[in-house]
């Protein structure tokens, strides 16, 4: 007799089973999010000592908790950066969720690593990145940032051994992602923030910078964005990935949301300059259409990461035992990370069973969906653009509008189950925003939000 813990329950699976075939079946509810006040009081006293009947804790999920969630990835959530996984990618999940499968190494799982690495290598390909390009899939953007920070950083030093370590920069524009500053942070370095023209981080605005600066050769890297998160806004990647490459500084390029427009056949032209990048970052569980839980981060030449982020420990040893980096390929050398799940292979499994095609149909859907939604608020009297659209992002403005009506508005939209758009800041105001993704976002559901915005 095997542990009771361990014990098969099938009346339990079969449970489980329904329940995620549910899921995936039906359409997704936009569901109340954390809006209902009451605080669960049944959860008070749940963790015993024996335990307790899982088809009634199942149960409780269902009806109580599952239902205070607002569905990340149905098509009327169109708040952050919404996540639409293909149902592939879900059904792949659950299969690696059960599958016993730790991605770290060579060693332990060299199917996986196979498999994640054709998926890296693929989207290092068309961002125009040299074949030996690669990396490993990461929990999200903020740890492929922190990742390829800390790298950059090292590399920087290693140039520049008369700075001090703590003197070396990078340069970074105003709107580059909370998770760069973080990074930084974490890092222990400074930036030189780089005012930009509009909102976009551009080369011209980076010699200004470094012209006015004390210190200028204490920069040893470029922070930039492809497609910054509040506006979409793709920076200047050709100029300043040129001038990297000029200056050999480290080029970073944080495509964590806008890095899927390279299947955009009317966008991919504005990342060209990823092809300069020493390190480049793309989530799939934004716009690539994975589960949660996934970020690309791909380096231009793995052998430095490697250098600078493996772990040496004596039993870990075994896994660094041979000199054929290429054949004992281990994704935990490449990023802030040991143990980890095999989270590329949900996008794996739907890039190579939906095909490139599909990605591409899909990603244009968003952009499509975002200059439909732009004609309509042109030809509505209530409402106008704050700026130009950007990639898959729309900033409007109800006229006449304060801040606490849009967030009146923004919650009474999800209490009647039309859509979740949540307001931001533009330039100190108070807007609207969409940040389409999902590819059955209708033109319809674009006109009602804009309807309920009337009164
Ligand atoms: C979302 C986002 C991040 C952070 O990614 P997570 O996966 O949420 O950690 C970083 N940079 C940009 C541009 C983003 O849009």
């Amino acid at each position: 007799m095997g542990h009771q813990m361990f014990e098969y329950d099938a009346k339990l699976a079969e449970e489980v089973y329904l329940y995620c075939r549910d899921r995936l079946t039906h359409p997704v509810p936009l569901d109340f999010g954390g809006l209902s006040p009451d605080p669960l009081p049944e959860l008070t006293g749940l963790i015993t000592a024996e335990g307790r009947n899982p088809h009634e804790i199942l149960e409780f999920w269902e009806k109580r908790m599952a239902s205070h969630v607002v569905s990340i990835d149905s098509p009327g959530f169109l708040a952050f950066i919404p996540n639409a996984p293909t149902k592939n990618s879900l059904m792949f999940d659950m299969l690696v969720a059960c599958s016993g499968l730790n991605g770290t190494s060579w060693l332990e799982s060299a199917g996986v690593v196979i498999a994640e690495n054709q998926a890296l290598e693929f989207l290092a390909a068309t961002v125009g990145m040299p074949e030996g390009s690669g990396g490993a899939f990461v929990s999200g953007g903020s740890m492929g940032n922190l990742s390829s920070l800390t790298v950059g950083r090292d590399v920087g030093r290693a140039k520049n051994p008369d700075l001090s370590p703590h003197e070396v920069r990078f340069a970074v524009s105003e709107d580059a992602h909370s998770s760069i500053g973080k990074a930084l942070h974490v890092l222990g370095i400074e930036a030189l923030v780089v005012k930009d023209d509009d909102h976009r981080f551009t080369r011209a605005n980076l010699e200004a910078a470094l012209a006015n600066d004390p210190n200028p050769r204490s920069v040893v890297g470029i922070i930039a964005t492809s497609g910054t998160t509040n506006a979409g806004i793709v920076d200047d990647l050709a100029g300043l990935g040129s001038f990297a490459r000029e200056q050999d500084l480290w080029f970073h390029v944080d495509g964590a949301y806008g890095g899927a427009a390279m299947f955009s056949p009317t966008h991919r032209h504005l990342l060209e300059g990823i092809r300069h990048a020493d390190s480049f970052i793309v989530d799939p569980h934004k716009w690539l259409f994975a589960p949660l839980d996934s970020c690309a981060l791909i380096y231009r030449n793995p052998t430095v990461a490697r250098k600078v982020l493996a772990q040496q420990a004596s039993y870990l040893d075994v896994l660094h035992g041979s000199d054929d980096e290429n054949y004992e390929w281990n994704p935990s050398d490449f990023a802030i990370h040991l143990s980890r799940r095999a989270r590329g292979l949900p996008f794996w499994f739907s890039l190579v069973t939906n095909g490139v095609d599909a990605y591409e149909t899909a990603v244009q859907a968003a952009i499509d969906i975002a200059a439909a939604a732009v004609k309509q608020i042109d030809e509505a009297p209530h409402v106008e653009m704050v700026r130009p659209s950007s990639l898959s992002i729309v900033l409007f403005r109800r006229k006449g509008w304060t801040a606490g009506q849009y967030n009146a508005w923004s919650q009474q939209l999800l209490r009647d189950q039309i859509a979740f758009v949540t307001p931001t800041k533009w330039e100190g105001e108070t807007v609207a925003r969409f940040a389409f993704l999902h590819p059955d976002t209708s033109e319809e559901l674009v006109r009602q939000i804009l309807d309920s915005m009337l009164d």
